[in-house]
């Protein structure tokens, strides 16, 4: 959790909330039960305040949620009650800018820093709407998951969201050959260093 906040910074989410959020999506992908589904909002806009929503009912316990949703979930209230601050928020904000003023060499840099401040819903926004909109597909299921592109470097594998909801608890969200899963060669590394263990999962697909 603590890697969380220093990794997210500004944009942190609570593991435990989002860890129900995407339970959630998983069980209910593009239903109305879906936490977060392109089927049914107009627009990524309107999504992603859904989403918002959703995620401030968990976090602050206005809704109540089933223990099935919650089952082995990293728990540590206070540490996410003070991640989730605005204080805390904002200063990254200002660490970010100090960043900038350290090291930035042309005033355009500043430009970047909204990209900064917003990492994570950005980040939610291009799975959660476009990988459920645009890209191929290697199997055919009930929701409208896709992979957004052949050889994902941007979202570093998360793009294979197809692949991912096809099989929801494999490390690997690669499957056809090019698909190279970057965040999975640090995991497979993990895994081979007695770090964490992994349950590995062979998958074959037509090509
Ligand atoms: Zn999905
Ligand atoms: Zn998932």
């Amino acid at each position: 959790m603590v890697l969380s906040l220093v990794l997210q910074g500004s944009s942190y989410l609570s593991a435990h909330t989002y860890g129900i959020l995407h339970r959630m999506h998983h069980a209910h992908a593009d239903t109305e039960l879906d936490p977060h589904s392109p089927k049914y909002d107009k627009n990524l806009f309107a999504m992603m305040w859904r989403t918002k929503t959703i995620y401030n009912n968990i976090f602050y316990e206005k809704v109540p949620i089933e223990d099935k949703w919650k089952k082995d979930l990293p728990t540590w209230k206070s540490f996410e009650n003070f991640a989730s601050s605005g204080y805390v928020r904002l200063t990254w904000a200002v660490l970010y800018i100090a960043f900038y003023v350290v090291f930035a060499t042309h005033w355009w840099m500043y430009l970047l820093l909204p990209i900064h401040f917003v990492m994570g819903p950005a980040h939610g926004a291009i799975i959660n709407w476009f990988a459920h909109r645009v890209g191929y597909t290697n199997f055919k299921l009930k929701d409208t998951s896709k992979n957004i592109m052949p050889v994902d470097i941007f979202m570093m594998g998360e793009g294979y969201h197809n692949n991912h909801h096809r099989f929801g608890a494999r490390a690997n969200f690669g499957v056809r050959w090019h698909e190279i899963d970057p965040v999975y060669i640090a995991i497979w590394t993990f895994n081979k260093l007695g770090i964490i263990k992994i349950k590995l999962q062979p998958v074959k697909v037509k090509n």
